[in-house]
């Protein structure tokens, strides 16, 4: 009998779990979770309000890229797709000079596609759009290698456009500090532009996919939706999977694994480890002591994500904007807020606003160390100074994602290529899978875990 044991049931251990009964190889699939619920960041669940209503919202992740192929394949194998829904409202603001300002549509991934765009200037004023200019036309050799987003991005478009748009979109959704994130890990298709040479915005123009169906989807119930009927059709193909039973450690046992959990140890031909990267390298430190060590030096930033929910008539201003950005310049604690039920239809009750915003980033620990009422009242200081919001919520939910986001630094792809390398030189039967490897987002997070089940089921074929 073989045997196939997958730690962490997220949403990057369960696609594994997937992939391995697709393909038949395992005897038997075991999911060992340590926490008493399965999906890790997928969690969507009913917030209460005063009037005795309830509003299900997302804790963490509200949707996924449409755009790359994991997730929206993996909801059509599970035949989710007919409840899938798209944002009612795409397009987000940003806070500069004092006010809410339209971002510019036409980007990748903030990268202006065209200098002479009106919503450009915009954003940047006069003088940030000659410096863009100036920037953009100087001569650039083609980018070789990877390096830090920041200070490569002030001098391809120039200190304003990086610190108004780029800056807050890549940083915001990475929780991360642009002058220490690659470029290549992070921005595939911004490093692809760079490598050209020349005008970074002509390249990104060139490269610029044009747009076709929705960019985000997710289950009308809520991203754990995703997850839940992973795990029931998991348990419906013999898949054991156990919540509340985390794993100690793993040990070599000649060709197989033992897994230890507190009151178990299983033998495992194969192993995926689809854990935060953190707890990877402790759980392989005894199998490839040389991939644990590369491991140990992946960051984790601990945001405190916010929900909050306003009577309607106390949001002043147009909700015209699935959300806004917020640049460190401004000075706030949060650098971004979704307005969710202008994004989701099915968030909004026509009576309420519920707006997220999340606390701590890479250099800002106070996604940690702040009290639920500090984070509060620091998210409802700079609501009132972004959106004049100066009335009390009617609910207030906060999630705390401890070291929730692992950090791209300059170097991670190869970073990530010597961790696979040392354990598959020293443990090929064990395989790692989730958010810190190849992408931070959910069709990233399938994709590793579906690639680490089939890399598994060939070697055992
Ligand atoms: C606030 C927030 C917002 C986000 N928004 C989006 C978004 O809108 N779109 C998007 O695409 N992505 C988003 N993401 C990222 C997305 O949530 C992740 O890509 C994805 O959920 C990661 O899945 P995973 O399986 O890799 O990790 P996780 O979901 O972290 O799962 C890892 C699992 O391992 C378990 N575990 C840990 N230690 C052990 C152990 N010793 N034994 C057994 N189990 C263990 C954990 O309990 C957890 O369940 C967001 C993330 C956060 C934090």
């Amino acid at each position: 009998m073989t045997r196939l044991v997958v730690v962490g049931a997220g949403v990057a251990g369960l696609a594994a779990a997937w992939e391995a009964v697709q393909r038949g190889r395992f005897d038997d699939v075991v999911v060992l979770e340590a926490a008493p619920r399965t999906g890790g960041k997928l969690l969507t669940t009913d917030m209460s309000l005063p009037d005795g209503t309830s509003l299900r919202i997302d804790e963490g992740a509200d949707a996924f890229l449409a755009r790359r192929p994991e997730a929206v394949q993996l909801c059509e194998e599970l035949g989710l797709t007919d409840e899938l829904t798209s944002p009612a409202m795409g397009r987000a603001k940003v806070f500069v000079d004092g006010e809410l300002r339209m971002l510019p549509a036409r980007t990748a991934l903030g990268v202006p596609l065209d200098v002479h765009d009106p919503e450009v200037a915009a954003v940047l004023g006069p003088d940030g759009v000659a410096e863009l200019v100036s920037a953009d036309s100087a001569d650039h050799a083609p980018l070789t290698g990877d390096v830090a987003i920041g200070p490569y991005l002030r001098e391809r478009l120039g200190a304003t456009t990086v610190e108004r748009i780029v800056g807050p979109l890549l940083g915001g959704i990475n929780a991360g500090d642009i002058d220490r994130m690659s470029l290549q890990a992070v921005a595939p298709p911004i490093a692809a532009a760079a490598r050209a040479g020349g005008s970074l915005t002509s390249a990104a123009a060139t490269n610029a996919v044009p747009a076709d169906g929705p960019v985000f989807l997710t289950p009308l119930g809520g991203s754990q939706r995703l997850v839940d009927r992973l795990v029931e059709a998991l348990v419906d193909q013999g898949v054991d999977v156990r919540t509340a039973a985390p794993v100690g450690s793993l040990t070599a046992d000649g060709k197989q694994v033992l897994v230890a959990t507190a009151d178990d140890e299983l033998t495992a031909d194969a192993v995926v480890v689809a854990t935060p990267a953190n707890v990877a390298a402790r759980l392989v430190s005894a199998v490839s002591p040389g991939a644990a060590d590369l491991l140990g030096s992946v960051d984790h930033v601990s945001v405190a994500f916010t929900t909050l929910v306003f009577d309607r008539d106390d949001v002043p201003g147009p909700l015209d904007a699935a959300g806004m950005l917020v640049p460190h310049s401004a000075s706030t604690t949060i650098t971004a807020a979704s307005w969710g039920s202008v994004k989701w239809a099915h968030w909004d009750d026509g009576r309420h606003v519920v707006v997220r915003a999340s606390v701590g980033h890479d250099g800002d620990d106070r996604g940690r160390t702040l009290s639920d009422e500090q984070v509060t009242a620091a998210v409802l200081e700079d609501l009132a100074t972004t959106m004049g919001i100066t009335a009390a919520p009617v609910a207030v939910r906060i999630t705390r994602w401890t070291d929730g986001f692992p950090q791209y630094r300059p170097g991670h792809g190869d970073l990530v290529r010597q961790v696979t390398e040392q354990l598959g030189a020293d443990a090929p039967q064990v395989r790692l899978a989730g958010m810190a490897y190849e992408g931070v987002g959910i069709p990233a997070s399938i994709g590793t875990g579906r690639r680490a089940a089939a890399a598994l089921s060939e070697l055992l074929a």
